[in-house]
């Protein structure tokens, strides 16, 4: 049921009784009143008509009598009845002597009226009754007459008819009804503006709970009442704005955390007891190839399909101290190494809230340390040989072979060209150690601007010897001059490295052609020959250290294998990069390609 109806009918039914009550006892009192007030009248006539007739009983012939009593009843407008009571001498105690209305002589003997035998024996008799006589209900007064001895020798008895009491006392009545439901009308009016006014209140208050439990804090419950329910309201808006703070301040504090778990490099992954996930940021997402939204509050199982990860986290969960550990994720083909610090969550009270797991992709230090590894075992490996060479020959020498001369120059010549090597790999790691410094760094490169085609021309006329010596001839082709930042020694070792390797790897007699030439943003520098030519499985290593296809081959002619890892590495300084499209038996064209 609605307040409003609850209110109002409460009211109303309170209304309506007190309505009743006081009606009527307003209208039994008035009753009682109106009665009283007839008979006092009726007893006041009676006294009168006493004075008047009552000497008059036993003196005067009873026709005088009745004219008397019927005179006098006219004009009081009261019925009067004369008995004849004990003391009056010839009439039966009780005879009717002069009646107002009717003959005395057609009426009965009225001793055995109540009213009358109470004055009988002299006292005043009252009574209201149903008249016999005038079939109707009367007020009855009686009054004893006492002779001159103090015997009652008659009774006056005064009636009126009781429809003319009541007449007055209904419309008396019917104001006081009148009146009754006037107030009740008014008051239930005023009742329904009141219990609406409460019950809007309340609505308004309600509704206004109802936005603030949703989240709405942008209004305020307005309610301009100064009583008990505009008080209800302020609180309410008073609650309503510490909540709003509150949330204002969880939210950002969340923001805070989220933002400084998004911009962290390592993925943080945070479970509760129930190893359900209760925050994973952005790294670690990624690394597990879910999304945050997916993941939160689900069972760390049914995120994570990596066994190690899943037992780590137990691990953690279960450890009194951190922990540390070594995790491989494979992130669609290819495989990451993870360094992963675990530790228990501890809260405020000091109880277990979960665990937190930090994850460190350590791939590209991992694959550094390899390169490394590789690097230091390719360069001892390479150094070995001449090495081992040399120290062989020159015991061979100590031995007693410098006493054939013919032999002791022939082991000197080796000798002097494995040093050659040595000094060969010794100069290209140094060359490389210069690459790899920052460039503008301290000792690094330097860049100025400069021509191309210079650049070409020196490396051209650098190799042009080892050319004639095989027959090759070096064809360069520079249409217009282009103007770079470049370090020219840098570049022309690179370019020189690639005509060498060129020279190198074409039959007698063939050609070689360098190139410059700019294409759009870039500029491209070509070294094509009609060589030998590469397998296309050794093309994506080709310009690793030490990397080369035939190790015989290249040793023999002196190569080192640095050449190629060299050239890549001066066009990564000058922001450039390396190319190459090789055809076996047909030939090979190297191409860097520079930013203009
Ligand atoms: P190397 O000192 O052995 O020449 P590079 O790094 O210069 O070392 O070259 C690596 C390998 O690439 C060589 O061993 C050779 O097998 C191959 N190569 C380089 N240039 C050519 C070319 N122009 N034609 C055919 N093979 C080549």
């Amino acid at each position: 049921m609605r307040l409003f109806w609850k209110l109002y009918l409460t009211y109303l039914l309170t209304v309506a009784l007190c309505a009743v009550a006081v009606g009527w006892f307003a209208i039994s009192s008035a009753g009682t009143l109106y009665h009283n007030q007839a008979e006092q009248d009726l007893l006041s006539r009676a006294q009168l008509i006493e004075q008047q007739i009552g000497g008059l009983i036993g003196i005067v012939k009873l026709d005088q009598l009745q004219t008397d009593v019927h005179n006098l009843g006219w004009s009081s407008g009261t019925r009067i009845t004369v008995i004849a009571g004990p003391g009056l001498s010839g009439y039966v105690e009780g005879k009717v002597l002069a009646d107002s209305e009717v003959p005395a002589s057609t009426l009965e003997n009225h001793a055995g009226r109540p009213e009358v035998a109470t004055a009988l024996l002299g006292g005043v008799g009252k009574a209201i009754r149903n008249s016999a006589t005038l079939k109707e209900d009367m007020l009855y007064v009686a009054l004893p007459v006492s002779g001159s001895d103090g015997t009652v020798i008659g009774v006056i008895r005064t009636a009126l008819p009781l429809t003319m009491v009541n007449h007055s006392l209904n419309s008396l009545l019917r104001r006081i009804v009148l009146a009754a439901v006037i107030l009740a009308v008014l008051v239930a009016a005023v009742g329904l503006i009141v219990s609406r006014r409460i019950a809007r209140h309340m609505n308004d208050i309600k509704r206004g709970a109802e936005r603030f439990a949703a989240g709405d804090f942008s209004h305020e419950v307005h309610v301009s009442s100064s009583d008990d329910i505009g008080s209800v309201a302020a609180s309410l808006n008073r609650m309503g704005r510490q909540l709003d703070d509150t949330i204002k301040a969880i939210t950002q504090q969340r923001n805070e955390r989220e933002a400084i778990l998004s911009g962290m490099v390592e993925g943080v992954v945070a479970v509760d007891d129930a190893e359900r996930l209760i925050t994973i940021n952005r790294a670690a997402a990624a690394l597990l190839g879910v999304t945050q939204d997916q993941a939160e509050g689900r069972a760390i199982q049914q995120v994570v399909r990596n066994p190690e990860l899943q037992q780590f986290v137990v691990a953690a969960l279960a450890a009194d101290t951190p922990i540390e550990g070594d995790l491989t994720f494979h992130v669609g083909a290819d495989s990451r190494s993870i360094q992963a610090h675990g530790s228990r969550l501890i809260g405020a009270d000091g109880a277990g809230l979960g665990a937190v797991v930090v994850l460190n992709d350590i791939t590209r230090l991992r694959r550094f340390e390899t390169v490394r590894r590789d690097f230091v075992a390719n360069v001892s490996h390479e150094i070995k040989t001449p090495v081992t060479s040399i120290k062989g020959f020159a015991e061979t020498l100590l031995d007693g072979a410098l006493d054939d001369r013919a032999d002791a120059e022939r082991f000197l010549r080796i000798i002097a060209g494995q040093a050659d090597r040595l000094s060969a790999i010794v100069e290209d790691l140094l060359a490389l150690s210069v690459l790899e410094r920052e460039p503008g760094s301290d000792g690094g490169i330097v860049m100025e601007r400069g021509s191309v085609c210079d650049v070409l021309q020196v490396a051209a006329e650098v190799c042009q010897p080892k050319a004639e010596a095989r027959s090759i001839t070096l064809v360069p082709s520079c249409p217009a001059e282009v103007f770079l930042d470049i370090n020219p020694p840098l570049l022309e070792q690179a370019v020189v490295n690639l005509i060498d390797n060129a020279i190198k790897y074409s039959p007698e007699g063939s050609s070689v052609e360098i190139g410059a030439e700019q294409d759009g943003d870039t500029v491209v520098i070509s070294v094509i020959d009609h060589g030998i030519g590469i397998a296309r499985e050794h093309l994506p290593r080709l310009f690793e250290r030490f990397y080369r296809v035939d190790k015989a081959r290249s040793r023999d002619m002196g190569g080192t294998g640095l050449g190629l890892a060299i050239v890549k590495h001066v066009a990564a300084s000058h922001g450039g990069s390396v190319a190459v499209e090789s055809t076996l038996g047909v030939g090979s064209t190297f191409r860097i390609v520079l930013p203009a």
